[in-house]
């Protein structure tokens, strides 16, 4: 993978239609700032109930969306990452359909988990408790088979996603046939979408167990092979972050989104130089993403202490809400139909309050953070929450997932802080310091952070106190300053 800057974006939201179009964005307006672009779900169907999430055919591209040669051509500007969704298959993928009609007979019986297979005698309540959901219910559904018969499938997200038994042969083939088609039309990167949850133990939490590894270890070799790399999609404790980050490829940073916004509206950069100390190298760094902004990542558990005191974490969450105008309440938690209850959804932009200097101190701390940034669509564009779509489907991140038209990708780009956010994504993506060496340092309302490599140094200059920030840069005798206020009231041109 290149250290430089990807995009993450759904191909009909942000191309306003399809592969080609997206292509023709990637190749013109957007082009030489993207090394990679992260296509979120594009198999079929892409509008389901978790956003293509919940794949009824994950062999088949969207038609909508174009075809597999379409994702090759894309390939061939650009990186491509794509979801392999490792956990589960939507209730009405084919396979489960021949489940309910066949039952025991149906040759896809076994490639679907259920509680007889890890619970022979049934699930005691001692054993459901210890399981780690990403929601509060129970982890079965039942559902009735023609023949009458009630079977708990598990079903770790929604009653439509149904958990695939990753280590029965037919839950291997399956995974083995969307790695192939993968690396036959020019993937490179694959995410492996809530990889944590895939093994079940009982009398365990089912969540990153030793197996999980073993499993992620065993499917990132076999990507490999085929010529891809792979990063595991975790969102869980710091400290359970660093460790998962030691055993995998890469992971992403999940806990910089909440501390840098810690940071810059508590003024207080503690927990950030903290937590850039110890975080892993191995990385993707994201901001935004289609998701909330994860706060299990900077919080404590059980007894285990977070990057944030749980204080600092309900003014976080209250800041986020204050600055939004109070739209983040109406699109997290209970208040909307959410799969993961502990994540605040919110555009990045306005959970910064639409603060243009502060959305370019966020930017440039990502960039300058160990490992490889990425940004999510409406990130690159600090669009605001989007208000409308999520009153018309109640669902809570759609608040952050706005459908774009061309006209709107373009009148954008005339912004003066997205053309500020560009110019730093170049700068990321060209200075030679960021393959050397990174240094933190300071306290309290001031940061710096350095890359150094040879005669080539980049450093990024904080301070929350008077509101200043700049980012010096030297390659041999020539230097150069750059001030973000500046950047961030520069008069659009
Ligand atoms: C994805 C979510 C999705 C969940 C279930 C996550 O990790 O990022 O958007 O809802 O997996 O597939």
């Amino acid at each position: 993978m290149q250290n430089k800057v990807q995009l993450i974006a759904y191909v009909d939201r942000l191309s306003g239609a399809d592969l080609p179009a997206l292509n023709t964005l990637l190749t013109t307006e957007l082009s030489g700032l993207f090394s990679a672009v992260h296509l979120l779900p594009f198999f079929y169907p892409i509008d389901g109930s978790d956003a293509g999430f919940d794949p009824i055919d994950h062999q088949l591209v969207d038609p909508r969306l174009g075809n597999w040669a379409d994702v090759k051509a894309l390939s061939e500007h650009c990186d491509i990452m794509a979801d392999l969704i490792v956990n589960h298959a939507s209730a009405q993928s084919p396979q489960f359909i021949d489940v309910l009609n066949y039952g025991e007979k149906s040759a896809y019986w076994s490639l679907f988990l259920k509680e007889q297979d890890i619970f022979p005698s049934g699930i005691t309540d001692s054993q459901a408790e210890a399981i780690y959901r990403p929601r509060p219910n129970h982890c079965f559904s039942a559902k009735t088979l023609k023949s009458g018969q009630q079977v708990n499938f598990w079903t770790t997200f929604t009653d439509n996603q149904i958990d695939i038994n990753v280590e029965h042969p037919e839950g291997k083939a399956y995974l083995e046939q969307v790695l192939q088609l993968f690396a036959d039309n020019g993937v490179k990167i694959i995410r492996l979408d809530a990889a944590g949850y895939a093994i079940k133990r009982a009398n365990s939490s089912c969540f990153m167990l030793d197996e999980t590894f073993d499993f992620i270890d065993a499917l990132s070799q076999r990507a490999n092979q085929l010529g891809m790399e792979t990063i595991a999609e975790i969102h869980s404790h710091y400290q359970t972050q660093i460790d998962v980050a030691k055993r995998v490829h890469r992971v992403y940073d999940f806990a910089l989104p909440p501390l840098v916004l810690h940071a810059l509206s508590a003024n207080d950069v503690d927990p950030l130089i903290h937590w850039l100390g110890i975080a892993p190298r191995n990385c993707l760094t994201v901001l935004d993403t289609h998701d909330g902004i994860g706060i299990i990542d900077a919080g404590p558990e059980g007894d285990k202490s977070g990057l944030l005191t749980p204080s600092q974490i309900d003014s976080l969450v209250e800041s986020i809400h204050t600055n939004s105008g109070g739209q983040s309440r109406l699109a997290t938690g209970a208040a909307a139909n959410n799969l993961d209850l502990y994540q605040v959804n919110c555009s990045y932009y306005d959970a910064l309050g639409r603060n243009d200097f502060h959305y370019l101190i966020a930017r440039a701390i990502q960039f300058f953070s160990p490992g490889v940034p990425q940004v999510y669509y409406a990130g690159l564009f600090a669009m605001e929450n989007d208000a409308e779509l999520l009153k018309k489907t109640q669902i809570g991140r759609d608040i952050n997932r706005p459908y774009l038209t061309p006209q709107e990708v373009h009148s954008r780009q005339q912004k003066t802080v997205v053309k500020g956010l560009m110019e730093l994504i170049k700068l990321r993506n060209r200075h030679p310091a960021f393959d050397g060496e990174f240094e933190v340092s300071g306290g309290g309302t001031s940061l710096t952070m350095t890359w150094s490599k040879q005669d080539c140094q980049i450093a990024l200059a904080v301070d929350l106190a008077s509101q200043e920030a700049s980012i010096t840069s030297s390659m041999g005798d020539n230097e150069k300053a750059l001030d973000l206020h500046q950047l961030a009231n520069r008069e659009a041109d």
